[in-house]
C-alpha cells in the first residue's frame, strides 16, 4: 500500500523543512506544490505564467489549475509508493480531489501532521527566509544562517528572497491560510488522521516529534 503524508500548517510553520526530512527517511518523493509552481515560473511555462499573478500577491492559485498540476505529478513513476505532500491540499475542494485521486491508486492519506507556531514567529521566519535558487534549500538570516552570506551551504547556488516572503505579502498569506486552508484541520481531524505538532521548537525537535507521531 502506498503511503501519503500531508503536511498541514500555516506558511512559515516549517512544512518544507520537515517534508525534506520525511522524504529522506521514508524514501518517498517530496511533492511541494509551491516548488512546482516556482519551477514553472522559472522556466516561464504556461502554468508558471498562470500562477505568477496569484503567487506574487500571496493568493491561492485556482483549485482546478492546482489539482491538475498535482494529478500530473502523481502520474510519474516515482510516486508509485506514495509521497510527502507539502502545500497541497490547501482547500477542502483540493482535499476532496486528493482523496479521489488516491483512491484511484488504492491509497489514502495516512497521516496529516499539523505543524503550528504563533503568528509572530511565522512572520519573523518568513520575512527573514532565504531560499536557494537551484534546489529550494531554506535558510534564515538569523535562525539558520548559511556559512557564506548569500550562498547555499548544500549546493553553492545563490540564495534569494522569494517575492511572497517580503513583509507586505507575508501577513496576507497568513490571512489566506486562516480563511481557506485552516478548515482542513477539522476535515482531517474528522477522518482520524490529524497529528498536532508544535512547530515552535528547534528543527531536530520538530522532526523527532514527527517521527513519534509516525511511530518511528
Ligand atoms: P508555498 O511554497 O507552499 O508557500 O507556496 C507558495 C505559493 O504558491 C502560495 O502562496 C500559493 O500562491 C501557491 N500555492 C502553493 N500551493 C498551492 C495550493 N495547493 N493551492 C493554491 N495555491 C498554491
Amino acid at each position: 500500500m502506498p503511503t501519503y503524508i500531508v503536511l498541514l500548517g500555516p506558511p512559515g510553520a516549517g512544512k518544507g523543512t520537515q517534508a525534506k526530512v520525511l522524504a529522506e527517511k521514508f524514501d518517498l518523493p517530496h511533492v511541494s506544490s509551491g516548488d512546482i509552481f516556482r519551477e514553472n515560473m522559472k522556466n516561464d511555462t504556461e502554468l508558471g505564467k498562470q500562477a505568477q499573478a496569484y503567487i506574487s500577491k500571496g493568493e491561492l492559485v485556482p483549485d482546478d489549475v492546482t489539482i491538475e498540476m498535482i494529478r500530473e505529478r502523481f502520474s510519474r513513476s516515482d510516486c508509485k509508493n506514495g509521497a510527502i505532500l507539502d502545500g497541497f491540499p490547501r482547500t477542502p475542494v483540493q482535499a476532496d480531489a486528493l482523496e479521489q485521486m488516491l483512491r484511484g491508486f488504492g491509497g489514502r492519506v495516512n497521516l496529516v501532521p499539523y505543524i503550528t507556531a504563533p503568528v509572530q514567529v511565522l512572520i519573523e521566519r518568513l520575512a527573514g527566509r532565504w531560499t536557494c535558487r537551484a534546489n529550494g534549500h531554506i535558510f534564515h538570516e538569523q535562525f539558520n544562517p548559511p556559512e557564506k552570506n548569500g550562498i547555499c551551504d548544500l549546493d553553492q547556488s545563490e540564495l534569494y528572497q522569494r517575492d511572497d516572503d517580503k513583509a507586505e505579502t507575508v501577513l496576507h498569506r497568513i490571512e489566506v491560510y486562516q480563511a481557506q486552508t485552516a478548515p482542513l484541520i477539522s476535515y482531517y481531524k474528522d477522518r482520524g488522521v490529524l497529528a498536532e505538532i508544535n512547530g515552535f521548537a528547534p528543527i531536530e525537535e520538530v522532526s523527532a516529534d514527527l517521527m513519534f507521531a509516525l511511530k518511528y
